[in-house]
Protein backbone atom coordinates (compact mmCIF):
# COMPACT_ATOMS: atom_id res chain seq x y z
CA UNK A 1 0.00 0.00 0.00
CA UNK A 2 2.94 2.49 1.12
CA UNK A 3 4.58 1.62 -2.24
CA UNK A 4 1.52 2.22 -4.45
CA UNK A 5 0.87 5.77 -2.66
CA UNK A 6 4.50 6.52 -3.19
CA UNK A 7 4.47 5.90 -6.64
CA UNK A 8 1.14 7.84 -6.82
CA UNK A 9 3.11 10.56 -5.75
CA UNK A 10 6.07 10.11 -7.94
CA UNK A 11 4.11 10.27 -10.77
CA UNK A 12 2.36 13.30 -10.20
CA UNK A 13 5.81 14.83 -9.81
CA UNK A 14 6.14 13.52 -12.87
CA UNK A 15 3.68 14.91 -14.30
CA UNK A 16 3.69 18.15 -12.74
CA UNK A 17 7.62 18.39 -13.94
CA UNK A 18 6.87 17.23 -17.42
CA UNK A 19 4.52 20.44 -17.83
CA UNK A 20 5.31 22.78 -20.93
CA UNK A 21 2.90 24.71 -20.55
CA UNK A 22 1.79 26.94 -17.50
CA UNK A 23 -1.83 25.62 -17.48
CA UNK A 24 -1.44 21.79 -19.01
CA UNK A 25 -0.86 18.71 -17.07
CA UNK A 26 1.00 16.46 -19.10
CA UNK A 27 -0.08 12.67 -18.12
CA UNK A 28 2.21 11.18 -20.51
CA UNK A 29 5.59 10.12 -18.63
CA UNK A 30 8.74 10.04 -20.26
CA UNK A 31 11.02 6.67 -19.98
CA UNK A 32 13.54 7.34 -22.17
CA UNK A 33 16.81 5.65 -21.18
CA UNK A 34 18.77 6.23 -24.69
CA UNK A 35 18.71 9.74 -26.04
CA UNK A 36 21.51 12.45 -25.41
CA UNK A 37 19.52 15.13 -26.47
CA UNK A 38 18.04 18.06 -24.46
CA UNK A 39 14.91 17.69 -24.94
CA UNK A 40 14.68 14.31 -23.31
CA UNK A 41 16.39 13.13 -20.41
CA UNK A 42 18.24 10.39 -19.74
CA UNK A 43 16.25 8.58 -17.23
CA UNK A 44 16.57 5.82 -14.46
CA UNK A 45 14.04 4.59 -12.17
CA UNK A 46 14.87 1.91 -9.58
CA UNK A 47 13.87 0.52 -5.98
CA UNK A 48 15.78 1.34 -3.04
CA UNK A 49 16.30 2.78 0.98
CA UNK A 50 12.74 1.48 0.76
CA UNK A 51 11.15 4.10 -1.78
CA UNK A 52 10.81 4.22 -5.39
CA UNK A 53 13.63 6.46 -7.31
CA UNK A 54 14.06 8.37 -10.57
CA UNK A 55 16.92 10.38 -11.33
CA UNK A 56 17.23 12.48 -14.93
CA UNK A 57 19.47 13.99 -16.22
CA UNK A 58 19.37 16.21 -19.83
CA UNK A 59 22.39 16.65 -21.49
CA UNK A 60 25.26 15.08 -23.23
CA UNK A 61 26.80 13.55 -19.99
CA UNK A 62 23.37 12.54 -18.91
CA UNK A 63 23.56 8.45 -19.65
CA UNK A 64 26.70 8.52 -17.27
CA UNK A 65 25.03 10.87 -14.68
CA UNK A 66 22.64 8.59 -13.87
CA UNK A 67 24.35 5.76 -14.25
CA UNK A 68 26.50 6.95 -11.57
CA UNK A 69 24.32 8.23 -9.79
CA UNK A 70 21.79 4.88 -9.15
CA UNK A 71 25.53 3.38 -8.52
CA UNK A 72 25.64 6.23 -5.22
CA UNK A 73 22.44 5.45 -4.06
CA UNK A 74 22.95 1.57 -3.42
CA UNK A 75 26.10 3.07 -2.21
CA UNK A 76 24.62 5.21 0.77
CA UNK A 77 21.70 2.34 1.10
CA UNK A 78 24.38 -0.23 1.82
CA UNK A 79 26.29 2.04 3.97
CA UNK A 80 23.52 3.94 6.06
CA UNK A 81 20.57 1.06 5.96
CA UNK A 82 19.63 -0.11 9.63
CA UNK A 83 17.35 -2.92 7.44
CA UNK A 84 20.85 -4.21 6.43
CA UNK A 85 23.23 -6.13 8.90
CA UNK A 86 26.76 -5.29 7.17
CA UNK A 87 25.03 -1.27 7.06
CA UNK A 88 28.06 0.85 9.11
CA UNK A 89 24.87 1.94 11.03
CA UNK A 90 23.67 -1.66 12.02
CA UNK A 91 27.26 -2.60 13.16
CA UNK A 92 27.39 0.68 15.59
CA UNK A 93 24.25 0.05 16.61
CA UNK A 94 25.09 -3.44 17.81
CA UNK A 95 29.10 -2.91 18.47
CA UNK A 96 28.33 0.44 20.08
CA UNK A 97 31.57 1.68 18.03
CA UNK A 98 32.63 1.57 14.55
CA UNK A 99 34.71 2.90 12.12
CA UNK A 100 32.99 4.86 9.41
CA UNK A 101 32.91 6.30 5.64
CA UNK A 102 33.13 10.07 5.00
CA UNK A 103 29.38 9.54 4.45
CA UNK A 104 28.31 8.44 7.82
CA UNK A 105 30.67 10.45 9.52
CA UNK A 106 28.87 13.44 7.61
CA UNK A 107 25.78 12.72 7.90
CA UNK A 108 25.76 11.50 11.86
CA UNK A 109 27.56 15.27 13.04
CA UNK A 110 24.77 17.04 10.66
CA UNK A 111 22.29 15.00 12.38
CA UNK A 112 24.01 16.02 15.57
CA UNK A 113 23.92 19.32 14.98
CA UNK A 114 20.23 19.91 13.98
CA UNK A 115 19.30 17.55 16.79
CA UNK A 116 20.63 20.54 19.12
CA UNK A 117 19.58 23.24 16.84
CA UNK A 118 15.99 21.76 17.34
CA UNK A 119 15.63 20.93 20.97
CA UNK A 120 15.64 17.58 20.06
CA UNK A 121 12.51 17.58 18.03
CA UNK A 122 15.00 15.86 15.39
CA UNK A 123 16.11 12.70 17.17
CA UNK A 124 18.25 10.12 15.53
CA UNK A 125 18.60 7.78 18.44
CA UNK A 126 14.82 7.28 18.12
CA UNK A 127 15.99 3.42 16.70
CA UNK A 128 14.12 1.34 20.06
CA UNK A 129 11.46 3.38 19.92
CA UNK A 130 10.86 2.58 16.02
CA UNK A 131 11.54 -0.97 16.81
CA UNK A 132 9.15 -1.02 19.90
CA UNK A 133 6.60 0.16 17.77
CA UNK A 134 7.27 -2.81 15.21
CA UNK A 135 8.12 -0.07 12.25
CA UNK A 136 11.10 -1.23 11.93
CA UNK A 137 9.69 -4.79 11.11
CA UNK A 138 6.72 -3.80 10.25
CA UNK A 139 4.97 -6.65 12.76
CA UNK A 140 3.52 -3.29 14.47
CA UNK A 141 2.54 -3.26 18.59
CA UNK A 142 0.68 -0.32 20.03
CA UNK A 143 3.18 0.12 23.15
CA UNK A 144 2.43 0.46 26.98
CA UNK A 145 3.31 3.80 29.00
CA UNK A 146 5.73 1.84 30.90
CA UNK A 147 7.16 0.02 27.72
CA UNK A 148 7.84 3.25 26.27
CA UNK A 149 9.51 5.48 28.93
CA UNK A 150 12.42 3.67 29.83
CA UNK A 151 13.19 3.87 26.23
CA UNK A 152 13.42 7.63 26.79
CA UNK A 153 16.42 7.37 28.60
CA UNK A 154 18.74 6.17 26.02
CA UNK A 155 18.13 9.54 23.91
CA UNK A 156 21.07 11.96 24.84
CA UNK A 157 22.07 12.97 21.32
CA UNK A 158 25.77 13.96 23.77
CA UNK A 159 25.99 10.08 24.31
CA UNK A 160 27.63 9.87 21.01
CA UNK A 161 30.85 10.36 20.66
CA UNK A 162 32.71 11.15 17.23
CA UNK A 163 36.40 10.90 17.18
CA UNK A 164 37.54 12.76 13.82
CA UNK A 165 41.38 11.11 14.03
CA UNK A 166 40.25 7.73 13.77
CA UNK A 167 36.81 8.37 11.71
CA UNK A 168 35.29 6.46 14.48
CA UNK A 169 31.59 7.18 16.24
CA UNK A 170 30.80 5.38 19.40
CA UNK A 171 27.87 5.20 22.22
CA UNK A 172 28.45 6.33 25.52
CA UNK A 173 25.24 4.64 26.38
CA UNK A 174 25.11 0.85 25.94
CA UNK A 175 21.28 0.76 24.80
CA UNK A 176 21.78 3.93 22.29
CA UNK A 177 21.13 2.74 18.83
CA UNK A 178 20.56 5.41 15.69
CA UNK A 179 18.36 5.69 12.46
CA UNK A 180 19.24 8.57 9.83
CA UNK A 181 16.05 7.70 8.08
CA UNK A 182 14.55 11.29 8.46
CA UNK A 183 17.55 12.79 6.99
CA UNK A 184 19.67 10.41 4.65
CA UNK A 185 17.17 10.81 1.19
CA UNK A 186 17.82 14.63 1.37
CA UNK A 187 21.73 13.90 2.03
CA UNK A 188 21.35 10.91 -1.02
CA UNK A 189 19.57 13.47 -3.61
CA UNK A 190 21.54 16.26 -2.75
CA UNK A 191 24.86 13.59 -3.51
CA UNK A 192 22.84 13.12 -6.69
CA UNK A 193 23.06 16.95 -7.92
CA UNK A 194 26.47 16.83 -7.07
CA UNK A 195 27.39 14.19 -9.41
CA UNK A 196 25.26 15.58 -11.88
CA UNK A 197 27.15 18.94 -11.25
CA UNK A 198 30.75 17.00 -11.82
CA UNK A 199 29.16 15.50 -15.07
CA UNK A 200 28.41 19.16 -16.72
CA UNK A 201 24.88 18.60 -16.36
CA UNK A 202 22.90 21.87 -15.99
CA UNK A 203 19.29 20.17 -15.82
CA UNK A 204 18.26 17.79 -13.98
CA UNK A 205 15.57 16.05 -11.40
CA UNK A 206 15.60 13.16 -8.96
CA UNK A 207 12.48 12.18 -7.17
CA UNK A 208 13.00 9.54 -3.62
CA UNK A 209 9.51 8.60 -2.76
CA UNK A 210 8.20 12.35 -3.04
CA UNK A 211 10.90 14.33 -2.30
CA UNK A 212 12.37 16.14 -5.15
CA UNK A 213 15.43 17.84 -5.90
CA UNK A 214 16.00 19.82 -9.26
CA UNK A 215 19.23 21.21 -10.27
CA UNK A 216 18.67 24.45 -12.84
CA UNK A 217 15.58 24.67 -14.37
CA UNK A 218 14.18 22.73 -17.42
CA UNK A 219 15.83 22.41 -20.92
CA UNK A 220 13.65 24.81 -22.06
CA UNK A 221 14.30 27.68 -18.92
CA UNK A 222 11.14 27.50 -17.30
CA UNK A 223 11.28 26.62 -13.76
CA UNK A 224 10.17 23.22 -12.44
CA UNK A 225 6.63 22.67 -11.18
CA UNK A 226 6.91 20.50 -8.41
CA UNK A 227 3.22 19.41 -6.99
CA UNK A 228 2.78 19.16 -3.27
CA UNK A 229 0.64 16.05 -2.73
CA UNK A 230 -2.26 15.94 -0.32
CA UNK A 231 -2.03 14.10 2.62
CA UNK A 232 -5.62 13.42 3.13
CA UNK A 233 -6.58 13.11 -1.23
CA UNK A 234 -4.02 10.78 -3.25
CA UNK A 235 -4.51 11.64 -6.39
CA UNK A 236 -4.95 15.53 -5.36
CA UNK A 237 -2.26 17.79 -4.78
CA UNK A 238 -2.30 20.89 -1.95
CA UNK A 239 -0.70 22.95 -4.73
CA UNK A 240 2.39 23.65 -6.88
CA UNK A 241 5.48 25.33 -6.32
CA UNK A 242 7.60 26.79 -9.29
CA UNK A 243 11.68 26.35 -8.57
CA UNK A 244 14.86 25.86 -9.95
CA UNK A 245 17.98 24.64 -7.59
CA UNK A 246 16.03 23.71 -4.42
CA UNK A 247 15.06 20.59 -2.64
CA UNK A 248 11.56 20.04 -1.94
CA UNK A 249 10.97 17.47 1.00
CA UNK A 250 8.05 16.46 2.43
CA UNK A 251 6.99 14.88 5.96
CA UNK A 252 3.80 13.31 6.97
CA UNK A 253 2.07 10.69 8.99
CA UNK A 254 0.25 9.95 6.16
CA UNK A 255 3.60 8.17 4.21
CA UNK A 256 3.98 5.04 6.42
CA UNK A 257 1.48 4.26 9.12
CA UNK A 258 -1.03 1.18 10.57
CA UNK A 259 -3.72 1.33 12.52
CA UNK A 260 -5.27 -0.49 15.39
CA UNK A 261 -8.02 -0.67 16.94
CA UNK A 262 -9.09 2.01 14.77
CA UNK A 263 -6.65 4.83 15.28
CA UNK A 264 -3.88 5.57 13.32
CA UNK A 265 -0.10 5.36 14.51
CA UNK A 266 2.31 6.82 12.09
CA UNK A 267 6.23 6.88 12.03
CA UNK A 268 7.49 10.14 12.94
CA UNK A 269 8.13 9.83 16.80
CA UNK A 270 7.86 12.52 19.21
CA UNK A 271 11.46 12.28 21.04
CA UNK A 272 9.93 14.22 24.16
CA UNK A 273 6.99 11.37 24.54
CA UNK A 274 8.22 8.34 22.45
CA UNK A 275 4.61 8.66 20.81
CA UNK A 276 3.75 9.51 17.22
CA UNK A 277 4.06 13.41 16.70
CA UNK A 278 0.39 14.73 17.19
CA UNK A 279 0.75 18.72 17.33
CA UNK A 280 -1.37 19.68 15.06
CA UNK A 281 -0.03 19.22 11.73
CA UNK A 282 -0.78 17.03 8.53
CA UNK A 283 2.34 17.47 6.86
CA UNK A 284 5.17 19.86 6.44
CA UNK A 285 7.58 20.70 3.33
CA UNK A 286 10.48 22.04 3.40
CA UNK A 287 12.06 24.23 0.29
CA UNK A 288 16.17 24.62 1.05
CA UNK A 289 18.75 24.64 -1.53
CA UNK A 290 20.46 21.94 0.59
CA UNK A 291 18.48 18.90 0.38
CA UNK A 292 20.44 17.38 3.77
CA UNK A 293 18.87 19.97 6.20
CA UNK A 294 15.56 20.43 4.29
CA UNK A 295 15.06 16.08 5.27
CA UNK A 296 16.02 16.81 8.68
CA UNK A 297 13.89 19.91 9.00
CA UNK A 298 10.59 18.58 7.83
CA UNK A 299 10.68 15.99 10.19
CA UNK A 300 11.85 18.48 12.75
CA UNK A 301 8.99 20.89 12.15
CA UNK A 302 6.64 17.77 12.05
CA UNK A 303 7.43 17.29 15.46
CA UNK A 304 7.31 20.47 17.14
CA UNK A 305 3.82 21.47 15.49
CA UNK A 306 2.39 24.48 13.90
CA UNK A 307 3.74 27.17 16.32
CA UNK A 308 6.82 25.87 17.43
CA UNK A 309 7.47 25.80 14.02
CA UNK A 310 6.59 29.07 12.75
CA UNK A 311 9.00 30.62 16.17
CA UNK A 312 11.81 28.06 14.52
CA UNK A 313 11.75 29.52 11.02
CA UNK A 314 11.71 32.62 12.34
CA UNK A 315 14.69 32.73 14.93
CA UNK A 316 16.47 30.25 12.90
CA UNK A 317 20.05 31.04 10.66
CA UNK A 318 18.77 28.20 8.33
CA UNK A 319 18.52 29.10 5.12
CA UNK A 320 14.54 27.75 4.19
CA UNK A 321 11.50 28.00 3.35
CA UNK A 322 8.12 25.64 4.17
CA UNK A 323 4.58 24.78 3.69
CA UNK A 324 2.74 23.55 6.59
CA UNK A 325 -0.73 21.59 6.15
CA UNK A 326 -2.27 21.77 9.77
CA UNK A 327 -4.65 19.17 11.29
CA UNK A 328 -7.60 21.73 10.37
CA UNK A 329 -6.60 22.06 6.91
CA UNK A 330 -5.24 25.05 6.60
CA UNK A 331 -2.25 25.98 4.73
CA UNK A 332 0.94 27.65 6.13
CA UNK A 333 3.82 28.91 3.55
CA UNK A 334 6.77 30.97 4.55
CA UNK A 335 7.40 34.35 2.53
CA UNK A 336 10.28 33.06 1.05
CA UNK A 337 7.83 31.19 -1.63
CA UNK A 338 4.95 33.47 -1.70
CA UNK A 339 5.60 34.22 -5.62
CA UNK A 340 6.09 30.82 -6.55
CA UNK A 341 3.72 28.61 -5.01
CA UNK A 342 0.20 28.50 -6.16
CA UNK A 343 -2.42 26.96 -4.76
CA UNK A 344 -6.74 26.56 -4.35
CA UNK A 345 -6.58 26.64 -0.82
CA UNK A 346 -6.33 29.62 0.97
CA UNK A 347 -2.99 30.54 1.95
CA UNK A 348 -1.74 32.09 5.11
CA UNK A 349 2.03 33.72 4.80
CA UNK A 350 4.04 34.25 7.57
CA UNK A 351 7.12 36.58 7.09
CA UNK A 352 10.41 36.51 9.04
P1 LIG B 1 10.93 11.61 7.32
O1 LIG B 1 10.06 10.84 6.41
O2 LIG B 1 12.10 12.28 6.67
O3 LIG B 1 10.16 12.58 8.18
O4 LIG B 1 11.63 10.57 8.30
C1 LIG B 1 10.90 9.71 9.11
C2 LIG B 1 11.81 8.60 9.58
O5 LIG B 1 12.80 9.14 10.46
C3 LIG B 1 11.10 7.53 10.40
O6 LIG B 1 10.65 6.48 9.57
C4 LIG B 1 12.19 7.09 11.36
O7 LIG B 1 13.07 6.21 10.71
C5 LIG B 1 12.93 8.37 11.65
N1 LIG B 1 12.35 9.21 12.73
C6 LIG B 1 11.11 9.15 13.29
N2 LIG B 1 10.94 10.12 14.19
C7 LIG B 1 12.10 10.84 14.21
C8 LIG B 1 12.56 11.98 14.93
N3 LIG B 1 11.79 12.62 15.81
N4 LIG B 1 13.82 12.42 14.70
C9 LIG B 1 14.64 11.81 13.81
N5 LIG B 1 14.26 10.73 13.12
C10 LIG B 1 13.01 10.26 13.29
MG1 LIG C 1 13.04 14.09 6.99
Amino acid sequence: MRFIKAFSVLILIIMLVGCSNENEVNTSKTTSTTTVNDAIPASKEFFAMDTYMEVNAYGDNGEKAVAKAEKEVNKLDSILSTGKSTSEISKLNKNKKQVVSADTMSLIKESVKISKATNSAFNPTIYPLMELWGFTTKNYYVPKDNEIKPLLNHMDIDNIKIDESKNEVSFKDNKMKIDLGAIAKGYTSSKIIDIFKENNIKSGMVTLGGNVQVLGKKPDGSLWKVGIQNPIGEDEYLGVLQTSDKAVITSGGYERNFTKNGKTYHHILDPSNGYPANNGLTSVTIISSDGTLADALSTSLFVMGKDKAIDFYKKSNYNFDFILYTSDNKLIISEGIEDIFSSDLDIKVVSK
